[in-house]
């Protein structure tokens, strides 16, 4: 049986490539979509939207007109988002979070909600990227207590906040691995006088230029070599796929939080 999937924010930037893969996808059935009620895109059919031709399916502006789906897949904003946290869990459906940027209180919240509900919070819905993470890990737990660990990431001119949510999570990732409490050890970009860097410190380094999908580089440098870890996506279609991939695992699974590395399988 085919999975019920509604995306929220389906004018947006994902929102496009989500309907296409979910129209695509051959265990997930499309079953509706949301926008702003201000916007330009009310009553307008999914698959024009997507640039794929006509589907039958108009696009909603309130949640009560798609109490139909299974899985939400919410693309949209921090605000919204947790307006979404809270009717997915008045109504018992499962939602997988792709937008980004909230802060610890926040999360918090939607950690709340999934003792209730089955929610997954996904910075980064890419495979590759998920496995990155896997990768630091293991590279962290290496090499990270003696070499100098600085994280780089750049993302399209539209992107509204810094560092990105995955380049974040990478540097959580990082800092679980060695012991060490993100908030005290990141250091976010450096101008002037900045002295010799501290052993222990996780830097951030941010571009925002142009249309770039998004790129995020680990370096684990020591003196005479350094390695780097990078993923590179070449479109949003990397992370409309693996929404999907999550949608499908979520519309199984309990009450929970979880994220990409419970979809994937690669918890220990
Ligand atoms: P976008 O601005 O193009 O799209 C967001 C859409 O949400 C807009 O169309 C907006 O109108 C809509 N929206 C906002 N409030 C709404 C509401 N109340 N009802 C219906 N629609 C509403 O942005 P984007 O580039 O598509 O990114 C969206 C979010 O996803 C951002 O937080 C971004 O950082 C994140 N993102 C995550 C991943 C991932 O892999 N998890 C990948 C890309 C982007």
């Amino acid at each position: 049986m085919k999975v019920k999937v509604a995306i929220l924010g389906c004018s947006g930037r994902m929102g496009r490539n989500l309907i296409q893969a979910a129209h695509e996808h051959q265990s997930i059935e499309l079953v509706g979509g949301s926008v702003r009620e201000s916007s330009s895109f009310v009553d307008f059919d999914l698959g024009e939207l997507a640039g794929i031709g006509a589907i039958g399916i108009k696009t909603s502006t309130q949640l009560t007109e798609l109490t139909n789906a299974d899985v939400y897949i919410d693309f949209t904003s921090i605000e919204t988002t947790l307006e979404n946290v809270q009717w997915c869990n008045e109504h018992n459906k499962a939602l997988v979070i792709g937008t980004t940027g909230f802060n610890d209180e926040q999360v918090e919240q939607i950690k709340k909600a999934g003792q209730t509900m089955p929610v997954i919070l996904a910075p980064n819905t890419s495979v590759g990227v998920n496995l990155m993470f896997k990768l630091l890990q293991v590279t962290a737990k290496a090499i990270g207590d003696y070499t100098d660990i600085e994280i780089f990431e750049a993302h399209h001119r539209f992107k509204k906040d810094a560092p990105s949510g995955t380049a974040v999570k990478m540097g959580q990732v990082i800092a679980d691995t060695l012991g060490r409490d993100l908030n005290k050890c990141a250091v976010y970009g450096r101008e002037g006088i900045t002295e010799e860097r501290k052993q222990e410190t996780i830097g951030f380094a941010t571009v925002r230029a142009g249309d770039i999908v998004g790129e995020h580089t680990a370096f684990f440098a020591d003196l005479g070599e350094r390695l780097e870890i990078t993923h590179k996506a070449s479109s949003r279609m990397t992370f409309a796929l693996g929404a999907m991939r999550a949608a499908f695992w979520l519309s199984e699974a309990d009450a929970g939080f979880y994220d990409m590395q419970d979809v994937l399988g690669l918890k220990e």
